[in-house]
C-alpha cells in the first residue's frame, strides 16, 4: 500500500518554554492535534492531499491561538489583512489571495481561485469581489479580533518596525499556519495561511500567498509550507528552492530542507522554518528559530506534536 502522511505548522519564532504557561501549552497541543486529526482523517478515508491540507488549515484558521483567519495580527492602521495559498502537486494547479479582509477562511478562497478562475493570485478588492461572487460569508472585524494580538500591536505600533507575531514579548505567542500532505494515491499538496506580520504596512504582502516562496507542491519533488520573516522567504524563494535542490541536485528531502533553513536563510538573516513531504510520504521539517508549533502523523502510526527545539 502507498504510505500517506500529513505535517502541519502553526508558526515559528522566539517561542521559549518560559513564554507559555502549562495551561496555554496544553491549548496549543490540543489545537494542533485537532487540526492534524482533521487532515489525517481525510487521508484515511482515501481523500486527496489537497482536501487534507485545506481541512487542516481551516481548523487552524478557526482557532484564535494562531495568526491566520480568526486571531490574525494587526496592520499598522489597525486592521487585519490576510494572505493564503494552496497548491496541488499532481498538476501544479495553484491558487492564492493576498490582503483580504472579513473572510473567515482565506485558504478556501485561495482554493476557489485555483478551481474557479484562470488565475493564480487575486489581491485586495478584486479578491473580495470574487469572494462575494462565490458567495463566501463576510464576517465583521471583531470576529478576527484577539486581545493578545491587540496588545502585541500596541507594543510596536508607534515604531517603524514589523514583527513576527511570535517574537513580540507578550505573554502569548501565535503563528502563521500551514499543512503539507501525501495521500494514498501518492499525490502531494501544500497550503499556507497568515495574518502576516504585526504592524505591517497597509498593502504589504508577504511570502505566504506567493507560489514558490511560502508554498509549493510538485509530485516530482516535494510539497512545502513556510513560516517566518516573509521578506527573506521571498528573496530566498524558499519553498521552490527546496524543490530545486531535489530536482537539480538530487538531494534527499531532509537534506534539501536543512540546506534552505539552516544555511541559505541563516546566511541571509531570515528567521523561520518550513515543513515538507514527498510522494513516498516522507516527512521533513526544520526551523532556525527557538521554536515552531508543529505536528505530523502517518499511516504507520508515527506522530508528533511539538513546540520547542
Ligand atoms: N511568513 C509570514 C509573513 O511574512 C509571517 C509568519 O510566518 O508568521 O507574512
Amino acid at each position: 500500500m502507498q504510505n500517506f502522511s500529513i505535517v502541519i505548522h502553526g508558526g515559528a519564532g522566539t517561542i521559549e518554554p518560559s513564554d507559555l504557561t502549562p495551561a496555554l501549552e496544553i491549548q496549543y497541543h490540543h489545537a494542533l492535534q485537532n487540526a492534524l486529526d482533521a487532515g489525517f482523517k481525510i487521508l484515511q478515508l482515501n481523500g486527496t492531499a489537497l482536501d487534507a491540507v485545506a481541512t487542516a488549515v481551516v481548523a487552524l484558521e478557526d482557532h484564535i491561538l494562531f495568526n491566520a483567519g480568526k486571531g490574525s495580527v494587526f496592520t499598522k492602521n489597525g486592521v487585519h489583512e490576510m494572505d493564503a495559498s494552496i497548491m496541488n502537486g499532481s498538476n501544479l494547479a495553484a491558487g492564492a489571495v493576498a490582503g483580504v479582509q472579513y473572510i473567515k477562511n482565506p485558504v478556501l478562497l485561495a482554493k476557489a481561485v485555483m478551481q474557479q478562475t484562470e488565475h493564480v493570485l487575486l489581491s485586495g478588492a478584486g479578491a473580495m469581489d470574487f469572494a462575494k461572487a462565490m458567495q463566501f460569508d463576510f464576517l465583521p472585524d471583531d470576529y478576527f479580533f484577539s486581545e493578545q494580538r491587540y496588545q502585541q500591536w500596541q507594543l510596536v505600533k508607534n515604531e517603524n518596525t514589523v514583527a513576527l507575531d511570535h517574537n513580540i514579548k507578550t505573554e502569548k505567542k501565535f503563528g502563521t499556519v500551514g499543512a503539507v500532505a501525501c495521500d494514498a494515491q501518492g499525490n502531494i499538496a501544500a497550503a499556507t495561511s497568515t495574518g502576516g506580520m504585526t504592524n505591517k504596512q497597509y498593502g504589504r504582502i508577504g511570502d505566504t500567498p506567493l507560489i514558490g516562496s511560502g508554498t509549493y507542491a510538485n509530485n516530482n519533488t516535494c510539497a512545502v509550507s513556510c513560516t517566518g520573516h516573509g521578506e527573506w522567504f521571498m528573496k530566498a524563494v524558499a519553498a521552490y528552492d527546496v524543490s530545486c535542490l531535489i530536482e537539480y541536485k538530487g538531494l534527499l528531502l531532509q537534506q534539501a530542507v536543512d540546506k534552505v533553513v539552516h544555511e541559505k536563510l541563516v546566511n541571509m538573516g531570515g528567521e523561520g522554518g518550513l515543513i515538507a513531504v514527498n510522494t513516498n510520504a516522507d516527512i521533513a521539517l526544520a526551523f532556525n528559530s527557538a521554536g515552531m508549533y508543529r505536528g505530523y502523523k502517518n499511516n504507520n502510526g508515527e506522530q508528533l506534536i511539538a513546540i520547542y527545539k
